[in-house]
């Protein structure tokens, strides 16, 4: 028989902190084995189950990242850029498996985790649900697919606490039309219009960003030709479908080689 697998969450009064509290308590084969948070939160000494909101499990929050993460098989992180980054390198330390949600992650980041990546299992998504992961797959086949001729745009809305823009999805989104039509993204890139901009560069990919009330995370991939239309939609309704992809990648990472991975391999939708 297989133990259960010991994971960790980091930022655990969070959002999805709290959300990955309650799905790693609920999910079977693992169980919550330690959370911490900034050493600055009035939550810290209290029971990460309590504050998700399904009793009480025994785990206190802690602001002790390397005991987090050197008691754990997999970390799962979906806190700020620089915090996430700092874990990447415990991990690495460790050898523990680090599912990296944050989004937003500057090039210095990306490089961090890539480093990480060469002594620990690093699974990193801008957007860990399953229905954006078949989303970004069918984007890139689709911008395959198409020429020139059909102009592609990416519009999202999320709630309006959300600090960055466009949201890591949409980006991600963006790089998979990009790999499709065999361009680079940041060659072709345009995330502001306002005022006189001229007609529309052809090949460029455009992204339009909207906030607002508790919307949970809407993206759109619009293929706009002459005379018809080409959507590919994805809504969440709940943050749960995120923190359950996080939990699949926690229990998929046992045992994997060491290397930075993708939701696309977790979930099989890679070669
Ligand atoms: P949030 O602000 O509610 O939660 C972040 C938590 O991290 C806070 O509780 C904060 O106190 C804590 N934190 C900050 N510094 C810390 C430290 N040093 N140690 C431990 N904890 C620390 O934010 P959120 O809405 O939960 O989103 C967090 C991140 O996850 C964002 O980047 C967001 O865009 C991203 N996100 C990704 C996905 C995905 O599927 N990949 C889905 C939703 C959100």
């Amino acid at each position: 028989m297989v133990d259960d697998m010991k994971i960790g969450i980091v930022g655990a009064a969070g959002r999805m902190g709290q959300m990955c509290v309650r799905q790693v308590a609920e999910w079977q084969g693992c169980s919550v084995s330690g959370a911490t948070e900034v050493s600055s939160h009035k939550a810290l000494g209290h029971d990460a189950g309590e504050l998700a909101g399904i009793g009480n499990i025994g785990v206190p929050l802690t602001a002790d990242p390397e005991g987090l993460v050197e008691g754990a098989d997999a970390v799962i992180d979906f806190t700020s850029p620089a915090v996430t980054a700092s874990h990447a390198h415990l991990c690495m330390r460790a050898g523990t498996a680090l599912i990296a949600g944050t989004t937003g992650l500057s090039d210095e980041h990306e490089a961090g985790l890539l480093e990480a990546s060469a002594k620990a299992v690093i699974v990193r998504a801008p957007n860990m649900s399953v229905g954006v992961t078949l989303l970004l797959a069918l984007t890139e086949r689709v911008a395959g697919m198409l020429d020139d001729e059909f102009d592609i745009e990416i519009v999202e809305m999320h709630h309006r606490h959300k600090v960055d823009a466009p949201s890591g999805t949409a980006l991600g989104l963006g790089e998979a039309a990009a790999a499709g039509r065999a361009v680079r993204l940041s060659d072709v890139k345009k995330t502001k219009r306002d005022g006189h901009t001229g007609p529309r560069t052809p090949g460029e990919i455009g992204f339009a960003t909207l906030r607002g009330g508790d919307v949970v995370g809407d993206h759109t991939v619009v293929f706009s030709g002459a005379g018809e239309r080409i959507e590919l939609s994805h809504k969440a309704a709940s943050r749960a479908i995120f923190a359950a992809g996080a939990v699949r990648a926690a229990l998929w990472s046992r045992g994997k080689s060491p290397g930075l991975y993708s939701m696309k391999a977790v979930l099989g939708f890679e070669d």
